[in-house]
C-alpha cells in the first residue's frame, strides 16, 4: 500500500522495511520495525523518566516547552526538507501545516498549559461541610500512533499536549512516513528533555498493536476507522483510555445567499490540500439549484489554475502512501459507471510521477456511489445539486462519518442555524479545515469519525486523571450519617429533606 516495501532484515528476527520517495521512489532510507520485546523495554524506561518528570511544576514544564519552541524555530528546515521528501509536499504547504502549526502548538500550551491544569477550587453545592479541589495528575505513559499525512504535527501536537500534562509519551509514527515522525523525539532530546520522556519507536502496525498491548496508560490514535475500530477494542479490554481521531467525509453545504466566489475559493482549498490528504477535507459538496451553475463554473475554473508539480511554486503534490491513488481511481470510475460526469482532472498525471493525480471536479454525484459513502482522501470535488437546504442537510447527514461540516451563507446567523443541525464534530462557517487550527476548541469526531477529542482545554486535560481530593473543613467527632444508626437520625434526615427540596429553599441548593 505505501511507498515503504519488506527488504531482507540485518537485524536478527526483525522485519525491515525500506522508505521511498512518493515523487520519485528515490530511496529515502530503511528501519527496523520494532517489536513487542523493544516495545516493552521502551515502557520500562519511559515509566522512570515520567515518575521524575511528574514531580515538575507546570512552571517549569511550560520553560521546557519555550526551549522546545527555540529548537523548533532553529531547525526548521530541516523539518521541512525531510517532511518535504516523505510527502512530496509543496513547501509552502509542508510550512504552514507543518511548522507553522508546530511552533503555535507549543507556544500556545506553555502559555495557557499551566491554567487549564491547575488545581481547581469547586464549591459544593450540598456537603458545605467540606472543601473540594480537583488536581489534574499525569496518566503515566501515553502512547500516540500516528498516520502519514501530517507526520510531523500529528505526532508533534498530541506529544506537546501529554508532556505538558505531566505524562512520558511513545509515538509510533507511520510506516509511510517514520522519518519525519522521528524528528519529534531528536528535537525534544535538543531541547534537553529528560533522557526517554519521548520516544519514538519506528514500525508498522505490528509495532502499534504491540504498543496498544503493552500495558500503556493512554492511547491516542490518530488514523483511519478500520484501525481505530481495533485500538479501541484493545483500549476496551485492556480497560484504558483511548482517543480516536478517525477518517472523515465532510460535507461543504452551499446557500442560495452565499458569497460565491469566496465559496468556490473554498471548496477547492478544502478538497485540495495536501492532494486531499486530510482528515478534514471537503469531500462532498451540496449546493442548492439557484446557484449550482455558477458555483460550479467558478470551481472548475479555480481548480483548472492548479499546478500540481514537484518542483518550484506549485499546489498539489503527489499521493503519499502509494494505495491511496488505487481508492481514487475506483471511485472516480463507479461514478462515471453510474452517471456523474468529469468536468475537470480525472486522470493520473505519469509525466510527474507514479503517484500524481489530476485534481478532479465531478457532477451528477448521487448518494448511490462510493464517492459519496466512502472516505477518498484524495483530490476529488464531487458536486451534489439539491433543490433546497432542507435536501442539503439532510443529505450532508446521510453518512457514517462525522468529523467536520462547513456551512457557506452571506446570513451567518442562518448558516449557524443550519451548522447546528449537522451531525459533524464541528462546523465551520464561510471557511474549511481550519479546526484543527483553532487550539482552543476541542477536534474529534462524531460516528465513526471516531471518540474522543484533541486540543482545547478537554483535548489537554484528557492527558490526566481529574482527582477530586475533598477535606473536612471543621473536624467534628461525628457525622450526621456514621453510626449508630437510628430512629431519631432517620427522622432528622427526613425533615432536612422536606426543607431542602419540598420548600422554596430548593433553590438555593445549587
Ligand atoms: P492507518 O489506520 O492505516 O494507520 C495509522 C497508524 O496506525 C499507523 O501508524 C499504522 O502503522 C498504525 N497501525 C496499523 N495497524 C495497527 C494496529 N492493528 N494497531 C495499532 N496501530 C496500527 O491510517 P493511515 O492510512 O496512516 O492514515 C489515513 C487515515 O487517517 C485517514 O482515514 C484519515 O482520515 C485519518 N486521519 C484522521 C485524522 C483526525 O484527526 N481525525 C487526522 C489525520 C488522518
Amino acid at each position: 500500500m505505501a511507498v515503504v516495501e519488506p527488504i531482507a532484515s540485518k537485524a536478527g528476527g526483525r522485519r525491515r522495511l525500506q522508505v521511498k520517495s512518493p515523487v520519485d521512489l528515490a530511496p529515502l532510507g530503511e528501519f527496523d520495525v520494532a517489536n513487542a520485546e523493544d516495545v516493552a523495554k521502551a515502557l520500562t524506561r519511559a515509566r522512570k523518566a515520567q515518575s521524575r518528570w511528574a514531580l515538575t511544576s507546570l512552571k517549569d514544564r511550560a520553560a521546557m516547552m519555550d526551549r522546545l519552541l527555540g529548537v523548533l524555530l532553529a531547525r526548521q528546515d530541516a523539518i521541512v526538507a525531510r517532511v518535504m521528501g516523505e510527502t512530496g509536499r509543496s513547501r509552502m504547504e509542508t510550512f504552514f501545516m507543518e511548522i507553522f502549526a508546530a511552533c503555535d502548538t507549543v507556544n500556545f500550551h506553555a502559555r495557557r498549559g499551566p491554567k487549564i491544569l491547575a488545581d481547581q477550587s469547586v464549591g459544593l453545592h450540598l456537603l458545605r461541610m467540606k472543601k473540594a479541589k480537583i488536581v489534574y495528575r499525569p496518566l503515566g505513559v501515553v502512547g500516540i500512533i500516528t498516520p502519514w499525512n501530517g507526520p510531523f504535527i500529528l505526532s508533534l501536537n498530541p506529544t506537546v499536549q501529554a508532556v505538558m500534562a505531566g505524562n512520558a509519551v511513545i509515538i509510533k509514527p507511520s510506516e509511510v512516513t517514520p522519518f519525519s515522525g522521528q524528528l519529534v523525539e531528536d528535537l525534544f532530546r535538543e531541547a534537553e528533555f529528560p533522557e526517554h520522556l519521548v520516544q519514538v519507536l519506528l514500525g508498522d502496525g505490528e509495532t502499534g498493536a504491540a504498543l496498544c498491548e503493552a500495558g500503556v496508560d493512554k492511547i491516542s490514535f490518530t488514523g483511519s476507522v478500520a484501525t481505530g475500530r481495533k485500538v479501541g477494542e484493545t483500549c476496551g479490554r485492556n480497560l484504558i483510555p483511548c482517543t480516536l481521531e478517525l477518517g472523515g467525509k465532510d460535507p461543504m453545504l452551499v446557500c442560495a445567499d452565499a458569497d460565491l466566489e469566496r465559496a468556490a475559493g473554498g471548496a477547492v482549498f478544502g478538497a485540495f490540500m495536501n492532494a486531499g490528504q486530510y482528515c478534514s477535507s471537503t469531500e462532498r459538496v451540496y449546493v442548492v439549484d439557484a446557484v449550482a451553475d455558477r458555483f460550479t463554473d467558478l470551481v472548475v475554473e479555480k481548480t483548472r489554475a492548479l499546478k500540481l508539480g514537484t518542483e518550484g511554486d506549485f499546489d498539489l503534490g503527489p499521493f503519499i502512501a502509494s494505495g491511496q491513488i488505487d481508492i481514487v481511481e475506483r471511485h472516480v470510475a463507479d461514478a462515471v459507471e453510474k452517471g456523474a460526469r468529469v468536468l475537470c482532472g480525472g486522470k493520473r498525471n505519469e509525466q510527474l510521477g507514479p503517484y500524481f493525480y489530476e485534481p478532479t471536479v465531478l457532477t451528477g454525484v448521487t448518494h448511490a456511489m462510493a464517492i459519496v459513502r466512502e472516505e477518498s482522501f484524495g483530490p476529488l470535488l464531487p458536486i451534489i445539486r439539491c433543490d433546497n437546504e432542507e435536501e442539503a442537510v439532510r443529505m450532508a447527514n446521510d453518512t457514517t462519518y462525522g468529523l467536520g461540516a462547513n456551512v457557506w451563507s452571506r446570513d451567518k446567523a442562518r448558516a449557524e442555524r443550519i451548522g447546528r443541525r449537522m451531525d459533524a464534530g464541528s462546523v465551520c462557517i464561510n471557511d474549511a479545515s481550519v479546526t484543527y487550527g483553532a487550539l482552543e476548541v476541542p477536534f474529534g469526531g462524531r460516528k465513526s469519525s471516531g471518540v474522543g477529542s484533541v486540543n482545547g482545554a478537554e483535548g489537554l486535560r484528557a492527558y490526566c486523571h481529574a482527582q477530586p481530593i475533598i477535606t473536612d473543613r471543621f473536624g467534628l467527632k461525628a457525622e450526621q450519617i456514621w453510626y449508630p444508626y437510628t430512629q431519631e437520625k432517620l427522622e432528622g434526615m427526613q425533615k432536612a429533606l422536606k426543607i431542602m427540596w419540598g420548600s422554596p429553599l430548593k433553590r438555593l441548593m445549587k
